[in-house]
């Protein structure tokens, strides 16, 4: 396979923390981690609770580091209480939304549909969406990886012409590695993203689907980072846990950094 010319991307899910004043906290605790600002050859966004996105805006202004909304709804406005309009995320300064993370599939139930129509709103408001895609463990013992990533992939990308391709991301997510501290090895991501990168062709022919990076998530911590981030076909990381504590996350970022500095070998 060619090199990947793709550049890294790492991006930290603080899922339901650090929602408060404490967000800007830890997004300076980031800057000052990674010397005041996002490092060459990766990008680093952050994904705080929506009550922290305005307050992280302003401390991660002009350093490189960008923002990122962790849901977003698929209408642009209306009677939907306590969901977040992918515009009003674009109006804080947010350029990445993730799309069907294995804990809104499960706790909120949204299905494939739902996260195709999370997607489009997305690309609608202009911002980046990551289609979480990744098999659970019933699955994974049932022989049903290939088929399930295939599927979400499929769906969540359904009808998607190259212009949107090309503000696609894809994070693969073993949901069996998702905050249990159990990490998928890095042939297991590599077979991961492989699928899903496969699925990506066919739905938006290869040229398109090169351009895709996709990210692999499930408990990535500073220990593990370099070997998942060497894996082929691996494009980065969605960090949720280890993206809590300043050091580990920046460690991570530089870790993803000094990966791709050297020729990479996935494709
Ligand atoms: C996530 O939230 O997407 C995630 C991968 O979490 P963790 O790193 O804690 O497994």
């Amino acid at each position: 396979m060619a090199p990947s010319s793709r550049l890294p991307l790492v991006m930290g899910n603080w899922k339901m923390h650090r929602g408060g004043p404490d967000g800007a906290d830890l997004a300076r605790a980031v800057l000052a981690a990674l010397g005041g600002r996002a490092p060459a050859g990766v990008e680093v966004v952050l994904l705080p609770p929506p009550t922290a996105i305005a307050p992280v805006a302003d401390a991660i202004r002009g350093t490189g580091v960008r923002l990122g909304g962790q849901s977003c709804h698929a209408a642009e406005k209306g009677a939907f209480t306590g969901e977040t309009a992918a515009p009003f995320l674009a109006a804080l300064g947010c350029g990445f939304v993730l799309c069907g993370h294995s804990e809104r599939r499960r706790l909120s139930g949204e299905d494939d549909a739902a996260v195709a129509a999370r997607v489009r709103a997305a690309l609608a408001a202009g911002l980046r969406p990551v289609l979480c895609v990744g098999e659970t463990l019933e699955e994974r013992d049932a022989g049903a990886t290939e088929a399930v990533i295939s599927r979400q992939v499929a769906a969540g990308t359904a009808g998607l012409d190259a212009a949107a391709a090309a503000r696609l991301e894809v994070a693969y997510e073993p949901v069996w590695a998702i905050g249990t501290g159990r990490t998928a090895t890095p042939a297991q991501a590599s077979e991961g993203h492989g699928t899903a990168r496969e699925a990506l062709s066919r739905g938006l022919g290869a040229a398109a689907a090169s351009a895709v990076r996709v990210l692999y998530g499930g408990s990535v911590n500073p220990g593990n980072a370099e070997a998942l981030l060497s894996a082929p076909g691996v494009d980065g990381a969605l960090v949720g846990g280890a993206s809590l504590e300043a050091a580990g996350f920046a460690a991570i970022v530089k870790a993803a950094a000094a990966v791709r500095a050297v020729p990479a070998t996935g494709g």
